[in-house]
């Protein structure tokens, strides 16, 4: 492309005209065919400006790399052919050093003639004349994409090993706390009860064998969800095939009504009993998580509605909804894995992983979650399955 155009024989190789050139003057003027030879030999990008940054030369390399001609980089013109980011991110540096007077070194992309950027180190240094007064820069540019790019990769590979690391830690230090606990619990009230069952007033018994009974549920769910997030992890999809919703969530209801006897849980189906797409397992597990929640953040006793109902043309949802303390804090991270409202965390145990696990499982089965308070107090968290093809 440059090949045609204006080359770099129109131009002065010194930053002036090379009648009032001082740059080097003894050694350039003496052998200025040489330093030009040497300038287009190079296999780097070179360029020569005046003091205030004005583009005096440059060599065939740079002009047929860009795909410019002289004319085209006039002035301080040449900035625009560095990549903006670069010029934002470094320019102030670069001015600092220049007025340190000395060379310096610097990595920025420059724009190749067909639009691609690519990594260059620029080693820039300035022009003396006689008096050793700074009459122009020069600047040489090697191509060190290749590196670059390696390294930016290996930057980045190591930052998520840092990063995957820093979460295996967190993830560890959770779990072996939300093991402990009720491990502790469960071993400390087996203990009281071994040594004292026949001095315990009965009313005692049945609160430590409700603790006792409580404690393993926890721990239940927590192996559970692990559990479960582990194998989606692995196998990424589920074992979708029609299902009818009613007879997971009465299903979900019955075992909860067991575990709590207390609790009103209530089903209310208008889905006139259009079978689902999904898999029985997942959405059963998806229930637990939520009516657990539902019983956690409520007073005892208070009821937990579940409804069930045609969401749009293709889809059915199921709500879970509480009268409980309400969604508190950041709503939008409350399915996030290990994430626990600061605001409900002293008010019931958790991992933080009941609502992250369900987002997987109801996301796997092309369905969408949600959670909002409601209004006049307590939470909803809901979600959506296709509709079986043959029923929408
Ligand atoms: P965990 O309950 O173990 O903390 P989850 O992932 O199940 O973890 O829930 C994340 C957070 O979302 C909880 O810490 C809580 O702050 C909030 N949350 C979930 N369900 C409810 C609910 N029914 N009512 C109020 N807050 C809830």
């Amino acid at each position: 492309m440059g090949s045609q155009q204006a080359r770099s024989d129109d131009v002065p190789f010194s930053p002036s005209a090379p009648d009032s050139s001082t740059i080097s003057r003894q050694s350039v003027e003496s052998s200025p065919r040489l330093y030009k030879a040497l300038a287009e030999a190079m296999p780097a990008l070179v360029l020569t400006t005046s003091a205030d940054g004005d583009v005096v030369y440059c060599n065939d390399e740079l002009l047929d790399y860009c795909g410019v001609q002289m004319g085209d980089l006039q002035g301080s013109r040449w900035v625009d052919l560095i990549h903006p980011e670069d010029v934002a991110a470094g320019s102030e540096r670069w001015m600092a050093e220049i007025q340190t007077l000395k060379p310096f070194s610097s990595e920025y992309r420059i724009r190749r003639h067909d639009g691609v950027y690519r990594w260059y180190l620029t080693r820039t240094a300035p022009l003396r004349n006689a008096d050793d007064e700074i009459e122009g820069w020069v600047g040489v540019s090697v191509d060190v994409h290749d590196r670059r790019v390696a390294e930016d990769d290996m930057r980045q590979m190591s930052e998520e090993l840092r990063r995957a690391n820093a979460a295996k830690d967190e993830f560890l230090a959770m779990v072996s706390h939300e093991l402990r606990t009720p491990v502790t619990t469960i071993y400390g009230n087996a203990s009281v009860l071994q040594r004292q069952i026949r001095e315990l007033p009965r009313e005692q018994i049945v609160a430590v064998m409700t603790d006792v009974e409580r404690e393993a549920l926890r721990l239940q769910q927590l192996i559970d969800n692990m559990f479960v997030l582990a194998r989606i992890e692995e196998h990424g999809k589920a074992d979708i095939e029609p299902i009818s919703l009613g007879r997971v969530v009465d299903k979900a209801a019955t075992e909860h009504r067991n575990r709590y006897p207390e609790t009103q849980i209530r089903v209310h189906d208008s889905s006139a009993g259009v079978p689902a797409c999904g898999d029985e397992t997942y959405v059963l597990h998806i229930l637990r998580n939520l009516v657990i929640n539902a019983e956690k953040y409520s007073p005892s006793g208070a009821p937990i509605d579940i409804h069930m109902a045609r969401h749009d043309e293709t889809t059915l949802s199921v709500r879970v909804c509480d009268a409980g303390v309400g969604i508190k804090g950041e709503v939008d991270r409350i399915f996030e894995t290990f994430y626990r409202s600061p605001e409900t965390a002293d008010y019931a145990p958790g991992a933080g992983m009941g609502l992250a696990v369900a987002r997987r499982l109801v996301e796997t089965q092309g369905g969408i979650i949600w959670a909002r308070n409601r209004e006049g107090g307590g939470a909803e968290v809901g979600f959506t399955l296709p509709i079986e093809e043959d029923a929408a």
